[in-house]
């Protein structure tokens, strides 16, 4: 199985080189040339996490070496999860959470990052490449410390995040600043997330700077959902949660479901849209946006137009303008049309917006929430369902009750649960009536697992007491600079 680019099909990669690469040199986005089919989701019905994350992979990596494959999975998805289901499904009232957060930084993407390193270093091995991996983050709170723990301390990698400054939670961002690891760096930029994703594709772009960095025996990768090794990992708990309801007789043999998916980059959406094409039967796919609609107004006009001011909300992780898979998902939808793609990427960076035409997406609806319905959301469930939700859960939560007020649909739905209340403790605090004023962080949390009868993890508890590792912060125009200044490289260009 070839992955090709979004941008020109002519140019390709096997599985390792796009897992190095993270990105092709057009500047678009590796995809697989086909989508697999898995033909007896049945057969499926018996398997753990690991089985079922090994019979998904193997489809998209087919040459992977076999026992390489299973070793991988089976070293990511050990005890680093509190839960030995892995990503357990919860039912309260009508509805399913799947919980994706119960990894090692209590966000989704450790479902994913876990699985990353292990990965590329099989990718390093089946490439034959010799340079050092440096490995770019841009994050929006949750990718970089999933992406610092999991790669801290690997031999041969070194991984620099960057985070906007005033764009995450104070708890995402303690938790980045006080990793460990001496290959693990951590700066903070004077601009949004939008601004450090654009600066490290950027950089992931520059021929000059790759050329610089390869002389000197460094070659650029990414932990980004940009990198289809973040993606295949997350096609895999579309599938464990449909067969978790099977199983539980809760839906019947091919009964279609619901999945309601909080989104940012669109990643994870595109992961259960992978799934969809993949066989598993699900009905609608519903793209839960906060304030930044973008998403949303794509998904009911066509148009994308990012001329728009970013919010700051209280689901930082969604606080994004310019979702990078969204152009994956518009390359399958088109027909592998990459001229259209490179057409529309074009007038997006150029003129911030782009229009498609006839393109059918009638499996996704697009809902956005406000902070006032976040906050509802968290209050209703907790009141009637004694169930605590964090910000972005909330997100997809309120949209579902606009979809469903809008469709009367009453297919069973899965709301995808994508962080543990803990890391924003005070939004959730407040929407519950804890009274968070003059308090610290972590007197918040420790109401909040009070109130909702919840282990604090003990990782959130240490943060308190861990000392700060890194101070780097610079423009956004500097992050090149940065990177040379980290790799003590001059610059002499
Ligand atoms: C990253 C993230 C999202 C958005 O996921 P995308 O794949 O970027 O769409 C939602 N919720 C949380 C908690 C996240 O960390």
């Amino acid at each position: 199985m070839k992955y090709i680019s979004t941008r020109n099909k002519e140019n390709f990669a096997s599985w390792g080189q796009a897992i190095i690469n993270g990105i092709s040199k057009d500047g678009g986005l590796f995809v697989p040339e086909s989508i697999p089919k898995i033909s007896n989701i049945k057969s499926l019905l018996n398997m753990d996490y690991r089985e079922l994350a090994y019979e998904v992979m193997n489809k998209f990596f087919v040459d992977f070496d076999k026992d390489s494959l299973r070793n991988s999975i089976d070293k990511a998805y050990d005890e680093k999860f509190s839960k030995k289901e892995i990503a357990p499904l919860v039912e309260a009232g009508d509805l399913h959470y799947l919980e994706l957060f119960h990894g090692a930084t209590f966000a989704f993407k450790d479902m994913a990052l876990s699985v990353l390193p292990y990965l590329l270093k099989e990718a390093i091995k089946y490439t034959g490449e010799e340079k050092e991996i440096v490995i770019l983050t841009a994050t929006s709170g949750d990718t970089g410390k999933a992406a610092l723990e999991n790669f801290a301390d690997v031999e041969g990698i070194k991984i620099i995040v960057f985070f906007p400054e005033d764009g995450v939670s104070n708890i995402q961002k303690r938790q980045m600043l006080t990793q460990e690891g001496d290959n693990t760096f951590v700066v903070s930029i004077n601009g949004d997330f939008d601004d450090a994703q654009s600066g490290v594709k950027k950089i992931m772009n520059d021929n000059r700077f790759i050329e610089l960095l390869e002389n000197r025996d460094y070659k650029l990768s990414s932990a980004n959902s940009i990198n289809i090794g973040r993606l295949v990992p997350q096609i895999v708990y579309y599938f464990y949660s449909y067969l978790n309801l099977l199983k539980e007789g809760k839906i019947k043999e091919d009964e279609k479901i619901n999945f309601v998916v909080p989104t940012g980059n669109f990643g994870n959406i595109l992961a259960a849209f992978y799934a969809k094409e993949m066989g598993l039967p699900i009905n609608k796919l519903i793209c839960a946006s906060n304030e930044n609609n973008v998403l949303t107004d794509f998904i009911n006009t066509g148009t994308y137009d990012k001329r728009r001011k970013l919010i700051l909300t209280s689901s930082p992780s969604m606080d994004i303008l310019v979702s990078s898979n969204l152009e994956r998902f518009l390359f399958h939808l088109s027909g592998g049309d990459d001229k259209l793609i490179k057409n529309a990427m074009e007038s997006l960076e150029k003129e911030g917006k782009y229009e498609v035409e006839g393109l059918d997406q009638e499996d996704f609806k697009g809902y956005f929430s406000t902070e006032e319905e976040i906050t509802s959301s968290i209050n209703e469930v907790f009141m009637e369902h004694n169930y605590l939700m964090d910000p972005h859960t909330a997100v997809a939560h309120s949209a579902y009750k606009k979809y469903k007020l809008e469709t009367k649909d009453n297919t069973k739905t899965v709301i995808v649960s994508t962080a543990s209340p803990f890391k924003f403790g005070t939004k959730v605090s407040n929407s519950i009536g804890i009274d968070t004023k003059d308090k610290d962080d972590f007197s918040i949390i420790e109401k909040l697992g009070e109130m909702g009868n919840l282990d604090i993890p003990n990782a959130i508890l240490e943060l308190k007491d861990k000392k700060i590792a890194h101070k780097n912060n610079c423009n956004k125009e500097d992050m090149e600079k940065m990177v040379l200044r980290i790799l003590e490289i001059g610059d002499n260009r």
